[in-house]
């Protein structure tokens, strides 16, 4: 059994300019299939093979860290595709109270995620996390993921260079500007929230 490359939720093209076509075909089919390549190649043969990715991330995190990096990039690329959209529509409901109550604003939620992805050292993911009923904006360093950790995460924004490089070279603020003005999936969000647990990478996995 191995983990699938999940397809991209929306078509290559219809988050241009903020994404382009080319950098999701670097991104997606070349970045996110290595990490589950690696992933399926570390785990064949053993007793992980057939474990949820959950599973394998929890299990790697602080023991195996080409492992941990591989499965939790793995995880985080699937959730960040499901996290953009072709076009934003504004939280609304359940979601729309608690970001108002954690934020003030949905206006200075936005503020505050670009100035927490702009301002992440080198590698890494900026999160929003439900945390008992609480929304917090979270970092991760390089493949580490919130997959495993306590909270639920309901978005994610990738920060590596890879994922804005060709659109806006060195410029991360412009393409979080960008994302989190267009392109954030705020459905996903409040279904995320509504669920109540972490997402799981979709059962994608095949068999033989
Ligand atoms: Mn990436």
């Amino acid at each position: 059994m191995a983990f699938e490359l999940i397809p991209l939720p929306f078509d290559a093209e219809a988050l241009a300019p903020a994404i382009s076509a080319e950098t999701f075909g670097y991104h997606h089919g070349k970045h996110h299939k290595a990490y589950i390549d690696k992933t399926n190649a570390a785990i064949a043969g053993t007793d992980k093979e057939g474990q949820p990715l959950e599973t394998v991330i929890a299990g790697a995190r602080g023991s195996d860290q080409g492992l941990f990096n591989n499965s939790g990039q793995s995880w985080n690329h699937g959730f960040y595709w499901h996290s953009l959209c072709p076009q934003s529509k504004a939280p609304s409901g359940d979601l729309a109270g608690k970001i108002d109550a954690a934020f003030g604003s949905f206006d200075e939620l936005k503020t505050r995620l670009a100035d927490r992805g702009a301002g992440h050292f080198a590698s890494g993911w900026v999160w929003l996390v439900d945390k008992g009923g609480t929304l917090s904006i979270e970092e991760t360093h390089d493949g580490d993921t919130w997959a495993d950790r306590d909270g639920n995460p309901l978005l994610t924004i990738d920060l590596w260079e890879h994922a804005y490089y060709l659109d806006h070279q060195n410029a991360r603020p412009s393409y979080l500007k960008a994302v989190i003005d267009n392109h954030l999936n705020w459905d996903f969000a409040a279904e995320n929230l509504a669920r109540g647990t972490t997402w799981t990478y979709p059962a994608d996995r095949l068999t033989g």
